[in-house]
């Protein structure tokens, strides 16, 4: 038993003390019959959300409508969500209403996935009502109870589904893969930021060109955004021998890269995916060293593109076999004399106290001569060095 669990326990006997059920579920219990490691351990309980806030001290509504309150302990927070039954779903996504219930099988009977819908007690029991158990050792996503509803409840399980195919390397059950193809276009109706969440996963996922090849045979593609028209280039992601992502700004710079997207298209691509805003000067740095892969790489590429960017650019070269390793790149990073213009020696006030020179555009003009030349090795950084070189500069401009 994880030492994840262990710590969380004394809250689960604490509810069972006070009359009510509790049990961890959801993706904790799956990863540990796995053995994989763990994140966040979610509780769910018979207690409804104002009996759970009576036997803790420290609690906060997180989520109280959908039933949740996090306690605190020992600086820990702990989701505890009581047991719920969804109907309604008239919209393909979050349900008109939620119901709360007394019973373990009606919660466990409303999630996504059978490896999804075990529960662990804290006696060390599973509680396994639809095989999940099973389909863990056969390696198996299935839906539980029938996929053509489930999908029709909530089209973002079809995503989810494609995702652990790739994120576990687990095989698809051909109903639950029959159901995604004849429903993939509900998906137009869930929120992109739920997608995108999904499809990063896909992509850092153990076996992605099966989720990969999933996600395009069943059409689920069509319905993400900009990637109607681009099967072929997703296509050629899922050939590349060595894919392997390590994380959001590798997998949006490789989209980028297969589609050809110029610096304005990378912008408008990534709004459509709704991603953060600071991604997307990143992912358009990582381009501009791929788009520049050569052994005599100009320096100031990676210069400017800094350290982030760099390490990206370095996996995605090797991935994308590209006439400049990885290794290569990252010697050149390694051996820049600086990462920085804060690093340089001499500054703009150096300039105007030293050598009288006025603030202006006269002065940037200097400093980005200096830095370059620092960068590329053909002038040290160093003070004394710099500022002749200042004066010289500047009797040139004048
Ligand atoms: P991860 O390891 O990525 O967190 P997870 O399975 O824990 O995977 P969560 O989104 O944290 O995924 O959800 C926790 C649990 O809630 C799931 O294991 C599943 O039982 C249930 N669940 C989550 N999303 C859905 C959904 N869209 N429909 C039904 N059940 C869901
Ligand atoms: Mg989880």
């Amino acid at each position: 038993i994880p030492q994840e669990f262990t710590v969380a326990l004394p809250l689960l006997q604490q509810i069972r003390a006070a009359g009510f059920e509790a049990y961890f579920v959801g993706g904790s219990v799956r990863d540990t019959i796995l053995g994989l490691p763990i994140h966040d351990v979610d509780i769910a309980t018979s207690a409804y959300p104002a009996e759970i806030k009576a036997i803790f001290e420290r609690t906060v509504d997180t989520g109280i409508e959908h039933g949740t309150v996090m306690v605190l302990d020992h600086g820990e927070g702990y989701e505890i969500t009581t047991f719920r039954t969804e109907s309604g779903y008239q919209d393909f996504r979050r349900p008109d209403k939620v119901e709360f219930v007394r019973s373990l099988k009606e919660d466990l009977k409303r999630r996504d996935l059978t490896i999804n819908a075990l529960a662990l007690a804290p006696d060390g029991t599973v509680i396994d009502m639809f095989s999940g158990l099973d389909d863990l050792k056969n390696k198996t996503i299935r839906a539980v109870g029938d996929p053509t509803e489930r999908f029709f409840e909530d089209a973002l399980r079809m995503m989810r589904t494609v995702r652990f195919a790739s994120q576990l390397d687990f095989k698809i059950e051909p109903k639950t893969l029959q159901a995604i193809k004849a429903n993939a276009h509900l998906l137009e109706k869930i929120a992109v930021e739920r997608i995108q969440v999904e499809w990063i996963k896909l992509l850092l996922g153990k076996n992605v060109v099966q989720g990969l090849d999933a996600f395009l045979e069943t059409e689920l593609f069509k319905y993400c955004p900009q990637f109607a028209t681009r099967e072929q280039a997703l296509r050629k992601i899922a050939k590349l021998p060595q894919l392997k992502l390590v994380d959001e700004l590798e997998c949006w710079a490789l989209l980028a890269y297969v589609f050809e997207l110029t610096p304005k298209q990378v912008r408008s691509f990534l709004k459509a995916w709704k991603t953060s805003n600071d991604i997307s000067m990143e992912v358009q740095n990582v381009l501009s060293i791929l788009e520049q892969a050569t052994p005599d790489l100009d320096p100031l590429v990676c210069y400017h593109a800094k350290e982030r960017a760099t390490k990206a650019a370095s996996h995605l070269l090797d991935i994308l076999q590209l006439p400049l390793t990885g290794a290569k790149l990252l010697q050149t990073y390694t051996a820049l004399p600086i990462k920085d213009k804060a690093q340089l020696a001499l500054n703009g006030k150096d300039l105007i106290q030293t050598l009288g020179l006025k603030p202006g555009p006269g002065l940037g003009k200097i400093l980005n001569t200096l830095e370059q030349k620092v960068v590329l090795g053909e002038l040290a950084n160093d003070k004394a060095v710099l500022l002749a070189q200042a004066e010289k500069l500047s009797k040139e401009l004048n």
